[in-house]
């Protein structure tokens, strides 16, 4: 089987070329950094994915965690795995530097989560939420909590958590039932029972910071009452070690279809000291900063597994050989078939979208940072919902393309293909499962405005398609045609919804999906045309076939999909 190959050199040209990332290095690391660095960041990383983190995927998969006497313990391997990635100062890379971390933007976090959820995606859960967990605390809490946990969380030295869930409270976190009430030291003691709390005990670090959604005594019902508090494993002394074990309890571990190295726990809280974050009834607004992180780095999750299913995929197909090839010489690889190649093609120029979209979307957030309320900064809000749901459900569908490729060896385990798609499979559900991340886009991002900053996205489609016109390649010139048919039925689509709002609301939430999709194919195509041009316009150094042919097989196999969405959301709902 092929080694992973962190997909450096392709950062490297869609930092400098599509995304002009130079100035928003500038602006979060006062000029210190530059593209050449990020290459080699990028570089660094590549190699400790490849040679660490991802030997442990399969180790993991297997041996998945063990809960005994309450403490769980990980997989072979992965304690070494953890000191080695947060020793290199991998957690706090992207944590801004008066968290104590090295400010990278979100355009270079972006590109190391990908590298490492595609390495091993249930070892990179782990650190992903310590970032959320050390935003939130940064952002929301007192100075005395910042003092105590910013500094182990951005190390990496304890990892963090994030406690929404309850059994009767999943998406409607209104049903929270974790109850807090304040002792005459002014600590909490925290009561309730949380359910599928990732990474929610370990044996890599000596401390674990759990970050709980709860109500207060006497709180209002529903969302309004709820309270966030941080729950450490240990009650840490004052020279901030790690002390007396706080009453949070392991009661069991998970048994899933997939990520089985990363523990899913049941914790019991039983009247834990804890510490309010933010202000009392205001824990939702602390939690969504977690949470928005967390939609961004869980869109990442399906993009590295996605590409790590094709690498995988596209290396079996280049050397099994199996019956005779239409139009080739015997002996040719099934990597030739039409068929086969339609399955590469498609996975390829899919992650390629994929992998420009989510930069872009990180770069709007990078400038929405810095000057809030603009353009980026609508535009940013626009599409996180619409990444975080097609990058999901792309990542299921590739995998599962990856097994067909692999054949009946796809389905046995030892291959490596089934677990890309076990794993994958959680990622359009939890941080908000794809209907969610619809209804955002549709009742908030869309109709609040009227449709204004849908608007301003066709028309920035819009200009990428002139760019791409001025170039008399042929498949620039396809390109130009499908996005321009593509943009008439996506205007119908929003039209569309924007009428159903007002006429019968089920009908618009009946379309969500599907409008979702639309945008993230939209989305995709008009990264090809970006892609394309800047290939076109350098293209010495630009690899302009591969990215012609990526353009091409994208325009005519997944923008042509954009026609039959609109159809069904023009029907509404079924009834
Ligand atoms: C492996 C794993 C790890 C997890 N990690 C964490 C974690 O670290 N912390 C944490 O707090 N939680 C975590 N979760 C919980 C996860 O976020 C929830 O499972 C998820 O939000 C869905 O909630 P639910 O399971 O209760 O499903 P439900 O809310 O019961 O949803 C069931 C179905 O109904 C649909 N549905 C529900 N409401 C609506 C609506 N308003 N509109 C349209 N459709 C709707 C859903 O889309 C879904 O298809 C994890 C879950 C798993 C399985």
């Amino acid at each position: 089987v092929a080694d992973y190959q962190a997909p450096v050199a392709e950062y490297d040209f869609l930092l400098r070329r599509v995304i002009d990332a130079q100035p928003i290095l500038d602006a979060s690391t006062g000029g210190e950094v530059d593209l050449a660095d990020v290459r080699e960041i990028l570089g660094h990383a590549g190699a400790l994915a490849a040679e660490v983190i991802e030997p442990l995927n399969a180790i993991g998969d297997r041996s998945g965690n063990a809960l005994t006497d309450g403490r769980v313990s990980t997989a072979p391997g992965f304690t070494e795995a953890y000191k080695a990635y947060a020793e290199g100062g991998w957690v706090g890379i992207g944590l801004p530097r008066e968290a104590g971390g090295d400010g990278m933007p979100a355009v270079v976090v972006a590109a190391l989560n990908e590298i490492f959820s595609a390495a091993n995606m249930a070892f990179s859960l782990g650190p992903g939420l310590s970032v959320g967990a050390a935003y939130a605390v940064f952002t929301a809490a007192s100075d005395d909590l910042k003092r105590l946990y910013l500094p182990p969380l951005v190390s990496g030295r304890w990892t963090g958590t994030m406690n929404l869930t309850e059994p009767q409270s999943g998406t409607d976190l209104a049903g929270i039932r974790t109850i807090a009430r304040q002792r005459p030291d002014g600590t909490w003691a925290v009561k309730g029972q949380k359910i599928f709390v990732t990474w929610g005990d370990h044996d890599l670090t000596e401390n674990i910071v759990h970050l709980v959604l709860a109500r207060t005594e006497g709180a209002p019902a529903g969302l309004a009452g709820l309270s966030l508090f941080l729950v450490p494993k240990h009650l840490p002394r004052g020279d901030g070690t790690p002390g007396e074990r706080n009453a949070v309890h392991t009661v069991s571990v998970e048994h899933k279809l997939g990520i089985h190295a990363s523990p899913t726990c049941v914790l019991d809280y039983d009247d834990a000291t804890g510490w309010l974050v933010g202000d009392q009834h205001r824990g939702l607004a602390a939690m969504f900063v977690m949470m928005n992180v967390a939609r961004v780095g869980v869109a990442t999750q399906g993009l590295g597994v996605a590409d790590r299913a094709y690498q995988r995929a596209a290396a079996y197909a280049a050397e099994r050989v199996q019956g005779s090839v239409e139009g080739r010489p015997a002996g040719t690889p099934i990597a030739e078939h039409p068929d086969v190649r339609r399955l590469l093609l498609s996975m390829r120029s899919t992650v390629s979208a994929m992998r420009a979209f989510q930069l872009q979307v990180a770069a709007w957030l990078d400038v929405a940072r810095a000057q809030p309320n603009t353009e980026a900064s609508a535009l940013a809000e626009f599409f996180v919902p619409v990444l975080k749901g097609w990058l999901t459900e792309n990542s299921v569908q590739i995998a599962n393309d990856g097994i067909q490729v692999h054949g009946g060896t796809g389905f046995i385990e030892e291959t490596g293909a089934a677990q890309y798609l076990r794993d994958a499979r959680i990622l359009p559900i939890y941080e908000g499962t794809t209907a969610i991340q619809a209804n955002d886009l549709t009742r908030r991002k869309l109709v609040r405005n009227n449709g204004a900053t849908a608007q301003a996205a066709h028309a920035l489609v819009e200009s990428a398609v002139r760019s791409l016109a001025r170039h008399d390649h042929p498949v620039a010139q396809r390109t130009v045609q499908r996005l321009n048919a593509a943009l008439v039925s996506a205007r119908e689509a929003t039209a569309t919804l924007l009428e159903q709002a007002k006429d019968n609301p089920r009908d618009l939430l009946a379309g969500g999906v599907h409008y979702l999709t639309q945008w993230g194919l939209l989305a995709g195509g008009w990264m090809h045309a970006r892609i394309l041009t800047a290939a076109l316009d350098a293209p010495e150094d630009s690899d302009t076939a591969r990215r012609a042919l990526d353009a091409d097989f994208y325009g005519a196999h997944h923008l042509s999909r954009i026609p039959s969405l609109t159809e069904a959301i023009r029907a509404g709902e079924i009834v």
